[in-house]
């Protein structure tokens, strides 16, 4: 990296941490939408704060109707590079809170506030080293476009808006994830499956259960509640379960409520959860009724066994080398008056497509007796790891970072998974706790100037 840029920053870094401290106090929450304020008026007080500050600065702004605002180191230049950011934030939450959300707080080489790492901070690190290139007339021949959107963590119509608008930069990168590089994001299909259970019209039977709350979860409990049962006979039913928690509460008519506690993660790696609704279904299935709502469930376990988050027992599994193996969540489960009805999330590799994947679900499931009501699916996003354009981002983070650094395959969607060519890029070093969209969200002032570091190297290389 140019002395003279990394000496700007060294000189600016109070200037720096006062300009994120004015965005974090605005709550750029989503709002009510009004004329030119699409997202409400947070986001929209974000994105004219970010923009004046920009102006003054001397770059050149333009906000795109309240979606995106784009700020331009050298408009005269073609533009060749993307810089993606956010400004809106998720809520700060009620509890948890040790400073207000809302004020930048600084302690233990720490900042703290609502947005300082998702992604207001990253946002002020690219205006900075756009800023450095600039005032210290390092010499550019493209332009670099940083593009600041007010809606990412409410499905991206910001981008989506402006992708329709504009052309996007041929290269485009988000430091609105981690580091080293993420080129390659998993497809998604969320689907809904249906199947008769047949009515709870035995002594012994299941009459209802539910479990989950979000399609993109791995379920933490489940329940059901059974009649004509003995708890000891529950209780031992639930001994081949070791990895649930279970807990039998006494209800009405010789009914049991059965609760089962399992372990929440992300679905895109459901193997950091334990999943409480194929272990409810598992347990279900194993009873003995005397009509068929324990043969219904065991038939659901066999599709989704306990266990299973690669679709194995469904017979769609599979992976490729790049993207790994697919993973397939049964997140939501709801049966009442003789139906079963269940929601899952899948994440499968890029050499696949959503719509073979989705006829192989329908006729998997149609083996098991269960019927595909919904899906709604999103192509996997691939960027080759090969290009000129990957390899110098990684190298300029190979320099900072010990070990080698290789791009890496997730099961999530980052901000640039509908940009054909983008690829996330920071802002977050491995192992480094920030607390992301909870409470006492942070980012260590090393890290964020070494962000800026990074940004200034990436400008310094790929523009000129
Ligand atoms: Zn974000």
């Amino acid at each position: 990296m140019n002395i003279k840029c990394r000496q700007f920053i060294e000189n600016h870094f109070s200037e720096m941490v006062r300009d994120l401290a004015a965005l974090v106090a605005i709550p750029s929450v989503k709002g009510e939408p009004e004329a030119g304020k699409p997202f409400g008026e947070g986001p929209a007080a974000a994105l004219d704060a970010m923009l004046a500050l920009a102006e003054k600065y001397g770059f050149h702004t333009k906000n795109h109707e309240g979606y995106v605002g784009t700020i331009d180191l050298d408009p005269s230049l073609p533009t060749t590079l993307g810089i993606l950011c956010h400004l809106d934030v998720v809520p700060a939450g009620k509890s948890g809170w040790k400073s207000l959300p809302y004020s930048l707080f600084i302690s233990g080489g720490k900042m703290y506030g609502r947005g300082v790492i998702d992604n207001k901070g990253p946002a002020i690190a690219v205006l900075y080293a756009m800023r450095a290139i600039k005032e210290t007339g390092y010499p550019i021949t493209q332009n670099v476009r940083l593009i600041v959107g007010t809606d990412e963590e409410n499905g991206s119509s910001d981008i989506a808006y402006y992708k329709n608008k504009e052309a996007l930069p041929p290269r485009v990168f988000t430091p609105d994830a981690e580091y080293p590089l993420i080129n390659i994001e998993k497809g998604r299909i969320r689907g809904e499956f249906s199947t008769y259970s047949g009515f709870a019209v035995g002594n012994r039977s299941i009459l209802s259960a539910a479990g989950g709350t979000v399609f993109n979860a791995v379920p933490e409990s489940a329940y059901a509640i059974v009649c004509g049962f003995d708890e000891e006979e529950l209780r031992t039913a639930s001994l081949a379960f070791p990895k649930l928690g279970f807990e039998f509460t006494k209800e009405a008519d010789g009914c049991t409520k059965i609760t089962a506690k399992g372990v929440s993660a992300h679905a895109s790696q459901p193997e950091r959860g334990v999943n409480a609704v194929t272990g409810l279904c598992a347990y279900l299935g194993s009873l003995t009724t005397d009509d068929e709502t324990a043969r219904s469930f065991s038939r659901v376990s066999s599709a989704f066994p306990f266990g299973d988050n690669n679709g194995a027992g469904l017979g769609v599994a599979e992976s490729d080398e790049e993207s790994g193996a697919l993973t397939a969540v049964f997140s939501i489960l709801e049966y009442r008056d003789g139906v079963i009805n269940g929601k899952f999330d899948c994440r499968f590799p890029v050499s696949d497509t959503a719509e073979n994947l989705r006829q192989k679900y329908v006729s998997c499931f149609a083996k098991f007796g269960i019927r595909v009501t919904d899906t709604q699916c999103v192509e996997g996003h691939k960027v080759d790891a090969d290009t000129d354009f990957v390899k110098t981002l990684l190298h300029i983070y190979g320099k900072t970072a010990s070990g080698i650094a290789k791009p890496i395959a997730i099961g999530g969607g980052t901000y640039v998974h509908d940009i054909e060519g983008g690829v996330a890029f920071g802002a977050e070093f491995p192992g480094e706790v920030n607390n992301m969209h909870g409470a006492n969200e942070c980012f260590s002032l090393a890290s964020f100037k070494k962000n800026t570091c990074i940004f200034t190297e990436a400008i310094e290389e790929l523009c000129k």
